[in-house]
């Protein structure tokens, strides 16, 4: 059996073609449906439906085989104890500073409002910079705004978001798509099946490129 973990909404939605393209399409719509263990068509694959940020946990534990997960959240957690074997170009954007439009750079210490802390401090930390970074778990925009926070860390496709409440993106960190990875142990003890799928979905990821 092949375990394989995913999240809801974008990762789920790009992710969903490249599987049937490699055989394998759930037997009941993930999105709504409230089960957590979805069977696939094939009988020997099903998914996990689990917390974007919890992929690569249950994927390092061996809880699944394998995982979808953005680079921004494998950059986060810190993939150490993953095998990250394929980008599958889906779900890109861009992990970005953002500030107040026009906002001067503060005299003191800056103050940085993220989900992203780790990524944060080793940001910061590589460009030789005292910062205090502040964990947040959503709705970072507002931090800026109300005085909480200097900057941001986020994730930013159309900077629509930012736009929205008079920031603007302005440092790229990384450019982020999302990733393939696979447990270690797994990928020693079920070899083949797990090459195979890897191949398909390389195929799959490559034939749209085209
Ligand atoms: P934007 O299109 O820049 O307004 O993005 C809207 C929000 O969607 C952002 O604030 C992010 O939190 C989120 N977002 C955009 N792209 C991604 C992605 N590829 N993965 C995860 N979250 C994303």
């Amino acid at each position: 059996m092949l375990t394989i973990a995913l999240s809801k909404g974008r990762i789920l939605d790009d992710t969903l073609p490249l599987l049937a393209e490699a055989g394998i399409v759930p037997t009941e719509n993930p999105e709504k449906s409230r089960k957590l263990i979805i069977p696939t068509t094939r009988d020997d694959v099903r998914l996990l439906i689990v917390r974007a940020t919890d992929v690569p946990t249950y994927v390092e534990q061996g809880a699944a085989d394998l995982g979808v997960a953005g680079k921004d959240v494998l950059m986060e957690y810190g993939s150490d104890g993953l095998y990250e074997p394929l980008d599958l170009k889906i779900a890109r954007c861009k992990l970005m500073t953002a500030g107040a439009v026009g906002a001067a750079e503060p005299k003191g210490r800056l103050r940085v409002a993220t989900k992203f802390v780790n990524v944060a401090k080793a940001y910061y930390a590589e460009q030789g910079r005292q910062v205090e970074v502040i964990k947040l778990y959503g709705s970072m925009e507002l931090a800026p705004l109300v005085g909480l926070a200097d900057k941001i860390i986020d994730v930013v496709d159309t900077g629509n978001t930012l736009k929205a409440n008079g920031l603007e993106a302005q440092d790229l960190i990384a450019t982020i798509s999302s990733r393939l990875i696979v447990n270690k142990a797994s990928m020693k003890m079920k070899h083949a099946p797990i090459q195979a799928l890897i191949e398909s979905l390389r195929q799959a990821v490559e034939s749209r490129q085209h």
